[in-house]
């Protein structure tokens, strides 16, 4: 053949290729106008019979035309596929207005950066993009948080390795909503300085993750490995080191090797690895109706045996198929694990709706960490003619959603109307709400760790079950003392730890939210704070039980609206207490309100306790509100004692002496639970 004939059939191949591009790029302005019309008619996305119908024209027309089935099935499915996506990024950007900028910012880790572009490029077609590197993945959540990042981009998974623990850790806290999904086949190479082969190389530089991946070659081929830091990169390092028997870890055309060369491909210990990144934003997406949907969600179960039993069968009852179930330890309780779930569907959808309020109700913690497309299309199969079609297209509704569809609906969480059953809080075993009283006591602030151990001691040998002390105190002057702070609370801890007794202590200020979580058992909030919104919403995304005291000022309906801040955000373990009201009266430092006791157990399934210190301000009376309360049937009490009261840095006047704290206890022993 001669070089003009070749180069007469490459330009016809090239005109050819030209006029199929040209081609596709018309079909999919018509696949467009499709999608509004579906849309006027409110339409199903997709119509499998339509898409039987074209893969089997295509089947027909390509058998006429001599081409090969199986080749021109697989491109049809392709661009069916491609279809699909075009319809369906149509449909969401006409509900997320926001997302169709011309350019955004996006966040991830410095370490993975190829793997990472190779993701953002994928899910963000046809955006220009700018990458804000990040050090750590922890830092790729604060700048989304921030608002100095649009979206951002974090490996989740990978189909060797499995899940990145980190990653679900941070999930937890962050308030950064998961916004997509996206799938990247990624295959691991070795490269060196050119001339290098694998006899050659003793050591590897590479990533913990990449290690996992290829563990088998590694130790096939006797290489000693290297670990990198997190931000570093493996090609770069090779270069910076120019040195003979060295090599790294990498994504194969992922990075630029210029000047090194891949002495050993396809080393992953199985063919074909996937990662999965996930998108996260400051805001969650709405994903249309019609668009296939994830959902995460995270949360935590009773400590009752079939307790994950029971929440998983609630999405078998509602036919929700689930993709995911991951645990992680709960941070600061030991043996207890947080679930997080992937299922497929929408939020919006009365089905899914449903099965979280049902699995909500038996949690102690529950969060949607994002709903969001699938990326993913599922081809449909040919049928030939010959074929009969045996799928059912209808959907059966259990006839347990009627059910619950059907109760009535109040928009508090912690109404009855919501949950009928008590709601009982189990800390270390103990258990509060239900048919119990539980005393929670000790001194009003942990003033130093002679005094709380003594506190602790008289606690235990009383029998009450939890201690408490305040280490950050909220007073009314700041010239009062002000509260031991983390050195209190070690102490606290301490005392804790050696009476067998769980802890409780007061969080003031946001910041402190979490690290106080890490050590009590139960978070305080103040009178003071009932209103502190911020304070709440923070607190509610710890996994540890709270007590709300009223405010001295606040109504009933204000406490049980203030509890939404707490239990909005997923945590469900929330107890009220009653500590008296601001009234005309001076004889009391506050007026215990105890028809609060009555009102709340109709009105909410959370348990109520009172504290009869505050309300009293004065010791004598204490004992008295104290039988009152366990007597019209409140879930515990918390009291405050001291060793030596006149020198109490805090509420002196309203501490019980250690003898009245004892006889108090005998005297509940004797008052019957009242079950009104
Ligand atoms: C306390 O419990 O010590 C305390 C400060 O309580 P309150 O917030 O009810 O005043
Ligand atoms: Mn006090």
């Amino acid at each position: 053949m001669s070089k003009d004939t070749l180069s007469n059939l490459r330009t016809q191949i090239s005109d050819l290729d030209a006029k199929l591009l040209e081609i596709l790029a018309q079909r999919k302005d018509v696949a467009l106008k499709v999608v509004s019309e579906k849309e006027k008619g409110n339409q199903n996305l997709r119509d499998e019979s339509r898409e039987q119908e074209v893969l089997l024209n295509a089947f027909k027309k390509s058998k006429e035309l001599g081409l090969d089935n199986h080749y021109v099935n697989s491109i049809f499915k392709e661009i069916l596929a491609d279809s699909n996506r075009i319809q369906r990024k149509y449909l969401q950007s006409k509900i997320n207005s926001e997302s169709a900028v011309d350019a955004l910012k996006i966040s991830c880790q410095q370490a993975y950066v190829k793997y990472n572009t190779e993701a953002a490029k994928k899910h963000f077609t046809n955006t220009s993009l700018n990458y804000n590197l990040c050090e750590t993945i922890k830092d790729v959540f604060e700048e989304v948080q921030q608002g100095k990042s649009d979206y951002g981009i974090i490996p989740i998974e990978n189909t060797i390795a499995g899940a990145n623990n980190e990653v679900y850790d941070l999930l937890l806290n962050a308030q950064n909503q998961i916004v997509g999904e996206i799938k990247v086949q990624i295959e691991t190479c070795l490269v060196a300085l050119a001339g290098e082969s694998i006899k050659s190389i003793k050591e590897v530089y590479c990533h913990p993750r990449d290690v996992m991946l290829c563990r088998n070659f590694l130790a096939e081929n006797g290489l000693k490995i290297r670990y990198l830091a997190d931000y570093e990169n493996a090609v770069d390092k090779i270069r910076e080191l120019n040195k003979p028997g060295i090599a790294g870890l990498t994504g194969k055309l992922l990075e630029d090797i210029t000047g090194l060369a891949v002495i050993a491909e396809d080393i992953s210990n199985q063919k074909e690895v996937f990662f999965r990144f996930i998108v996260v934003a400051r805001k969650p997406v709405k994903v249309d109706m019609r668009v296939p949907a994830k959902t995460s969600i995270v949360f935590s179960t009773q400590q009752v045996p079939g307790a994950l039993a029971d929440a998983l069968n609630v999405f078998k009852n509602y036919e929700i198929n689930l993709t995911k179930l991951e645990s992680r330890p709960v941070p600061g309780n030991n043996w207890e694990e947080m679930f997080y779930l992937d299922l497929q569907g929408n939020v919006q959808d009365e089905r899914v709706k449903l099965a979280l309020d049902e699995v909500g109700k038996q949690s102690k913690f529950i969060r949607v960490l994002g709903c969001y497309p699938i990326p993913d299309v599922e081809a449909v199969q040919v049928k030939l003619p010959t074929q009969v079609d045996d799928r059912k297209v209808e959907v059966k509704v259990p006839e347990k959603v009627a059910v619950v569809a059907t109760t009535k609906k109040s928009s508090l969480i912690s109404s009855r109307d919501h949950k009928q059953e008590d709601t009982i809080i189990e800390v270390k075993g103990v258990k509060i709400g239900g048919k119990s009283f539980t005393v929670m006591s000790g001194p009003c602030s942990v003033e130093s760790y002679q005094q709380i151990m003594d506190c602790a001691e008289l606690a235990s040998n009383t029998g009450c079950q939890i201690l408490r002390g305040g280490c950050f105190k909220p007073r009314t002057s700041p010239y009062s003392f002000q509260g031991l702070g983390y050195e209190g609370l070690d102490m606290l801890v301490e005392a804790g730890k050696k009476y067998h007794m769980p802890i409780i202590t007061e969080v003031m200020s946001t910041e402190d939210v979490h690290k106080v979580a890490e050590k009590t058992d139960i978070i305080q909030v103040g009178a003071r704070n009932m209103q502190n919104f911020t304070l709440l919403a923070e607190i509610g995304k710890t996994q540890k039980p709270v007590l709300l005291k009223r405010g001295m000022s606040c109504t009933i309906s204000d406490m049980l609206d203030a509890a939404e801040y707490i239990l909005a955000q997923g945590n469900l373990q929330v107890m009220f207490c009653e500590r008296g009201i601001r009234t005309f009266e001076t004889a009391t430092r506050f007026t215990l309100d105890l028809s609060a006791v009555p009102l709340i157990k109709r009105r909410s399934h959370l348990p109520i306790i009172i504290d009869p210190s505050h309300a009293a301000g004065v010791r004598d009376l204490v004992p008295a509100l104290a039988i009152a309360a366990k007597a019209i049937g409140a879930h515990g009490i918390i009291v405050e004692f001291h060793p030596e009261p006149e020198k109490a840095l805090s509420d002196g006047p309203q501490a019980l002496r250690f003898h009245q704290m004892e006889k108090l206890m005998q005297d509940l022993g004797n008052t019957p639970w009242g079950d009104y």
